[in-house]
């Protein structure tokens, strides 16, 4: 092995990868067997963080960065100026089991650019995972990508050795996708996901029958979109997403902000900030949707197409239906309590546990971990005090926002100036 050229092909193919966050492991449960290598627990894949705080799995790398599509927004794409490699796959394979042998990774996350055809470089993502398992005995974390046009052959077979499939769609609309990437076609990206949901649910129907059934992506699919490349609102970007976690039964959309790599009219200039703030935003509205019982009409309108940079989603629903508080703590039923600023899914279930034996009051809540300097604008509880008397929605933002840990601060500090003169 030349590992000159092997650690010169790591450097570039492992900082061309940086740039797609969806390589979370959540959701997989393959264990060892047969005393192979490696166990995906929950926890699996072991992490790191860049400068901009994005998650970064430590071998997560392309297969190569050359591609025949010229997507904008893109590194790789092939109008781009950079130097170009490819991994055999025989060497990814190496580089897996002897980085997992020294305990750097506990998974793989391997994308690629695509070379010749969609086909040809799906085979050879699929023959990595497939010699990592039956060849390596490889029983740890795998996440591949799913190229866009691949056919369903190979995302059928992708699936038996690849823990979790995506398909990344990138730019959330198809009005920005034919602006950024006028050579794709959404459908490319459906067939594939259709593809794995249809093969998902075959096999979990097939395992209740057979037992002997092969897992098939038992962590299930996930996609990725690029937030700020193509001027989409936040509420075209959570329509599209809730699109595709209903159409295709996705565990994850994770979002992007649009690092500016190159000089191009359509986007934003190099030196634009990445915008963190509005990806977090996104994430917390996200789980809003899935796991808060919230509806995106609640939380995006018409007149209101993007969310709140100042405040999280829930705040800021929750000022706009001041009519709705204060809640009562001993009394709100479950789907109201998870409405509460401040209030966590966990802590809802802990204030309902505690209150069947007591009137809890804010001792009471504060060592339930509520949030009470969010919390306090919204609730009644047995102490009698209510911290929002008459105060306007403004009033009760700029209080907490004077009170805000957030490393967001900074952005706040305007805001905190106008309400200075409240106290
Ligand atoms: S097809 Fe994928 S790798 Fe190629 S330029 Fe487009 S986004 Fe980049």
């Amino acid at each position: 092995m030349n590992y000159e050229r092997i650690k010169e092909k790591l450097d570039i193919l492992a900082d061309a990868a940086k740039y797609d966050v969806s390589c979370s492991s959540s959701g997989s449960t393959r264990t060892n067997k047969n005393k192979g290598l490696g166990n995906s627990s929950s926890s699996g894949i072991c992490h790191t963080y860049t400068e901009d705080g994005r998650c970064v799995s430590l071998l997560k790398i392309l297969l190569t960065n050359h591609c025949i599509f010229n997507c904008a927004y893109c590194v790789t794409r092939k109008s781009n100026d950079i130097k170009r490699a490819a991994f055999k796959v025989q060497e990814v394979v190496d580089l897996t089991i002897a980085f997992y042998r020294r305990n750097y990774i506990e998974g793989l996350f391997l994308s690629s650019g695509i070379f010749k055809n969609p086909d040809y470089t799906m085979e050879r993502l699929i023959g990595v995972a497939k010699k990592l398992r039956l060849e390596e005995n490889f029983n740890g974390y795998i996440h591949l990508k799913s190229i866009p046009g691949a056919s369903d052959e190979l995302m059928r077979e992708a699936g038996l050795y690849a823990d979790r499939l995506s398909v990344n769609i990138e730019i959330p609309t198809e009005k920005g996708l034919k602006l950024l990437a006028p050579d794709k076609d959404r459908k490319d990206f459906i067939m594939p996901m259709n593809k794995v949901k249809n093969e998902i649910i075959q096999y979990k129907n097939d395992k209740r029958k057979f037992k002997n059934t092969p897992l098939y992506a038992p962590a299930g699919q996930s996609t990725q979109m690029i937030i700020g490349a193509g001027g989409e609102t936040d509420a075209e970007i959570m329509y599209s997403s809730a699109y595709f976690y209903k159409q295709f039964n996705l565990k994850r959309v994770y979002y992007s902000g649009y690092i500016p790599i190159s000089y191009d009219e359509r986007l934003p200039a190099i030196g634009t900030e990445v915008p963190l703030l509005r990806e977090n935003r996104l994430y917390q509205t996200d789980w809003l949707l899935r796991f808060y019982g919230f509806d995106i009409r609640e939380l995006l309108t018409p007149e209101h197409p993007n969310l709140d940079s100042d405040i999280d989603p829930k705040l800021s629903w929750a000022l706009r239906h001041l009519d709705l508080f204060p809640l009562d703590i001993n009394k709100a039923d479950k789907f109201m309590l998870a409405r509460i600023p401040g209030v966590g899914l966990k802590s809802v279930n802990k204030i309902i546990q505690a209150r069947r034996f007591r009137r809890l009051n804010w001792d009471h809540l504060k060592a339930l971990g509520i949030a009470s300097n969010r919390a306090k604008y919204f609730i009644l509880c047995n102490s009698g005090e209510y911290e929002s008397k008459d105060r306007t929605a403004a009033q009760i933002k700029g209080l907490i926002l004077q009170n805000s840990t957030s490393k967001f601060r900074k952005t706040f500090d305007q805001q905190l100036n106008l309400f200075n003169s409240i106290n």
